[in-house]
């Protein structure tokens, strides 16, 4: 089959920026060297424009995993044009498209199936999807945002302002506009790349399933590191609603941070996050399929493989009793009626469920690392 033809602007693009930054740059650095500012700049851009993709393009228009108002959205728009990934509506249409069709490789944009540098970076290459630059039927949604077709409609100007604008203006204010737009403008802008481009790439080869397999995308706390919290993938790709990529409290997720920091002063509001009961449930299902597999190549691996599901079930059954109790604890909380006797006993009820269900937890988890060991 004849290949479709190459998109000549893009690669133009990608391959001169990227010999700026990696010849340019270095020369600059090492004649005339960056100074504190200039650094400090290209840093503050990196997560200006790299955050306006993953909280705006992603989060907000692709999921709508939660609402902002206008002031955000219009930053992000123009933070996301300076990113240079086509406009919010082409964007989102995609990556709607990659969430639903998913690894196939008629269909996914950017499907990893198709190797790494095919998902990372290939499939800009070429005109895979040229039928497509005007079929956004699965954006009506975002069609109805003035922010959105505004920034749709002049992406070039945007695009072109924020990239060389920003950049010049910060280094006459620093006086030496080379050094800024080296370092601030193409450095920044083929890092950003890059790092946002190893979701579709990295993010679905390296790193682990803890809550599904039936893709390819995988959850990576390094990964994450580099890319603003979206290397948590795995659970992404699941609970794709979820305003929270790393979903502990712990895990690296500068984005669901800077989200629910905008909640406090009222930015942003009706963020969406997945019932625990839920993604709990979907770790505990991975478990028993992980323990289910290994064990089965066993000899006389029935027994076990009954052990396993019984005191599963018994776990489902304690999990859902003790969510459902804190969820009604809750509610009686709320309820200024109910108090007294009927909340106390409650309380009481939902902390002996919690015991219970966590050292049955306990006892299966260790059932689980036992069928791995031998
Ligand atoms: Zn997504
Ligand atoms: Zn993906």
């Amino acid at each position: 089959m004849k290949k479709p033809r190459l998109i000549v602007t893009n690669i133009l693009v990608f391959t001169i920026t990227g010999i700026i930054a990696l010849l340019g740059v270095p020369i600059e650095g090492f004649v005339n060297g960056f100074d504190f500012f200039e650094i400090a700049m290209c840093i503050v851009l990196i997560y200006f424009s790299g955050m306006s993709i993953t909280a705006g393009y992603h989060r907000l228009w692709s999921h709508k995993s939660y609402e902002a108002n206008s002031l955000v959205r219009v930053t992000l728009a123009i933070g996301g044009a300076m990113a240079l990934q086509n406009s919010i509506l082409h964007w989102c249409s995609d990556h709607r498209i990659h969430h639903r069709f998913v690894d196939q490789n008629d269909k996914d944009p950017y499907s990893a199936k198709k190797g790494f540098f095919f998902s990372h970076i290939g499939w800009m290459l070429r005109e895979y999807n040229a039928h497509r630059y005007d079929d956004y039927r699965n954006c009506k949604d975002l069609q109805k945002d003035k922010i959105v077709m505004w920034q749709h409609k002049n992406y070039l100007p945007i695009m072109l302002t924020a990239n060389f604008g920003i950049p010049i203006f910060l280094g006459w204010l620093n006086g030496d506009i080379l050094g800024m737009l080296l370092l601030a403008g193409v450095f920044r802008l083929v890092a950003v790349h890059h790092v946002t481009f190893f979701i579709n790439s990295l993010a679905h080869i390296w790193g682990k399933q803890p809550y599904t397999d039936k893709n390819t995308a995988r959850d990576n706390g390094i990964l994450a590191f580099f890319t603003f919290g979206e290397g948590y993938h795995n659970y992404h790709h699941i609970f794709e609603y979820d305003y929270r990529n790393g979903v502990k409290w712990w895990q690296f997720d500068p984005t669901k941070w800077l989200i629910k920091a905008l909640s406090f002063i009222g930015f942003t509001k009706n963020l969406r996050k997945c019932p625990e009961e839920r993604i709990e449930r979907a770790k505990l299902a991975m478990m028993l399929q992980k323990s289910q597999d290994k064990i089965s190549s066993l000899p006389n691996s029935d027994e076990l493989l009954n052990k396993l599901q019984f005191e599963y079930d018994v776990l489902v059954s304690k999990m859902s009793e003790y969510y459902a109790t804190k969820k009604r604890l809750l509610e009686t909380k709320r309820d200024s009626l109910v108090k007294g006797y009927e909340s106390l006993e409650l309380a009481y009820k939902y902390k002996e469920l919690k015991q219970s269900m966590l050292l049955q937890k306990q006892k299966w988890i260790e059932l689980h690392h036992l069928s791995f060991a031998n």
